[in-house]
């Protein structure tokens, strides 16, 4: 089972798999080619002897016919060259006459006798054969005796043998010698099959080891061996990237969350000191004034942990939204009544324009709270006397809301930063009116949780407008 395991981790590794394609990219095409050589080099021999012999034979039948040999094979000329031909070819010639009567045998076993064999047969019937026998290490030829006149009658049958022994003894040969060379071969890209398998996972050994060792967020790795590991390093720098970019956000808002916590509790524990230290001077009436600063010291500690638990709920995603089927209309109406004291009490008038009744999907608590966010500080950075205008309008796909007010406006390099947790144009002027710096992050997030954007137009003394739009059937998050 352990083996079974080793192995399969082994042979998952890249370096594994480079290693075996190497090697046999390296050995099998030696043995197809060995292969394919012996086919050829033998069925070429055979071929070539083939020729050869029958082209003998050929002589040797026409001399036969001529010298009458099949009748009586007392012929000088004929027998001496059957020797040398049977000496040529280390092999056997039998001279066979129409009626399978062996004439003449040089190995001198089967004269007189009567010699069937197919291949003899069909040679009687006009045709040349060729046999390679393996067993017996010879190839054997049988040619008719056929006349050359008119008649084209076939007389008899030479059947002629060759020992291979020769050929086979070059295959033999070669073969040992392919052999060796395959060994050679096998070692060298074994060899090489090691080298490279190592030097092209050596990279992403190092990739993965400088990925392991980075352990401080600024550690940068860099293995540009490849251009696939150049890739890779590029890529998880860039997320490296976007780490620190999240932790240093993080850490600012820690230290801004913390720092916006403290400040009411460090006015709260001055007011009670110095009452502590008042003693027996202090009046009820200044008893009750300190209270009263407490008070409001603690409305504002509650309001920033109220806002910072809304931001929490709007930084999650948009799977937390509890869409339903909203009348727009009737919210931003319910709003505006909700809002009515506070812009009384600050004399600015609030009013609300509808070109259209408009119903969407939408998180009805998280939208509200961002337009109401817009709406509030359109009333709490205007001046007495102002205007905070709320517009409504649709078209097939959006619906659009934006807050006008003619107050005191924004600079233009604050601009793109009140978007920003815990950002204050003026941060003493918005304390003093109860701002915490995430009501427009709040609102940015719960805009965007709907897939719609905001926009802002500002002039300095002159107001501003947010430009609000949201899709009218909510868009669902691609999982
Ligand atoms: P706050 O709680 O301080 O109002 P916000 O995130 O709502 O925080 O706003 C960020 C800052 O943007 C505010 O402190 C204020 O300076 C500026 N601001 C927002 N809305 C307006 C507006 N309608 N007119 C002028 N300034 C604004």
């Amino acid at each position: 089972m352990k083996l079974v395991n080793f192995l399969q981790n082994k042979f998952h590794s890249m370096k594994a798999a480079i290693f075996m394609a190497l090697l046999l990219i390296g050995i099998i095409p030696g043995v197809i080619i060995g292969g394919i050589f012996f086919r050829m080099y033998e069925s070429r021999a055979l071929d070539t002897d083939t020729v050869s012999m029958t082209n003998q034979t050929q002589l040797l039948s026409d001399q036969i016919l001529s010298t009458g040999y099949l009748k009586n094979n007392e012929v000088d000329e004929i027998n001496t060259q059957l020797k040398a031909l049977g000496n040529i070819y280390s092999g056997r010639i039998i001279i066979i006459d129409d009626s399978l009567r062996v004439v003449r045998d040089t190995y001198d076993l089967s004269e007189g006798k009567t010699f069937v064999w197919e291949n003899v047969i069909l040679s009687l019937r006009g045709q040349r054969t060729s046999v390679y026998d393996r067993v017996s290490h010879c190839l054997i030829i049988t040619v008719p005796i056929q006349k050359n006149d008119s008649s084209n009658s076939i007389e008899g049958v030479i059947l002629l043998t060759k020992s291979t022994d020769n050929m086979e003894q070059s295959i033999a040969f070669y073969r040992d010698l392919l052999l060796y060379l395959s060994l050679v071969a096998i070692v060298v890209a074994f060899v090489l099959a090691i080298i490279l398998s190592e030097r092209y996972t050596k990279p992403l050994g190092k990739l993965s080891d400088d990925i392991r060792n980075s352990q401080a967020l600024h550690d940068e790795v860099s293995v540009d061996d490849f251009s696939e590991t150049e890739d890779i390093s590029r890529n998880f720098n860039e997320v490296m990237q976007k780490m620190r970019d999240i932790d240093e956000s993080r850490q600012e808002f820690v230290s801004n969350v913390s720092h916006e916590l403290k400040t009411p509790l460090t006015s709260m524990k001055v007011l009670a000191d110095s009452l502590n230290a008042m003693e027996d001077e202090a009046t009820i009436d200044m008893y009750q004034d300190f209270m009263h600063d407490i008070t409001q010291e603690i409305d504002r500690e509650t309001k920033i942990i109220n806002d910072l638990l809304s931001l929490v709920r709007m930084d999650k995603s948009g799977a937390t939204l509890n869409i339903s089927s909203v009348n727009i209309n009737d919210m931003l109406e319910a709003l505006l009544k909700r809002l009515g004291p506070i812009a009384e009490k600050q004399n600015v008038e609030l009013v609300l324009e509808s070109f259209r009744p408009v119903t969407a999907e939408i998180d009805e608590v998280k939208l509200s709270l961002g337009i109401m966010n817009l709406i509030e500080n359109g009333i709490k950075y205007n001046n007495p006397g102002g205007y905070v205008h709320v517009t409504l309008n649709a078209d097939h796909q959006y619906f659009y809301i934006s807050v006008e007010d003619n107050g005191m406006g924004i600079p233009q390099d604050s601009i793109e930063h009140i978007f920003d947790r815990f950002y204050r144009v003026d941060k003493s002027h918005s304390r003093e009116i109860g701002g915490t710096g995430l009501g427009l992050a709040i609102t940015k997030n719960a805009i965007e949780m709907h897939k719609g954007q905001i926009k802002v137009h500002s002039e300095v003394g002159e107001g501003t407008t947010f430009d609000v739009r949201v899709p009218l059937n909510y868009i669902k998050e691609q999982s």
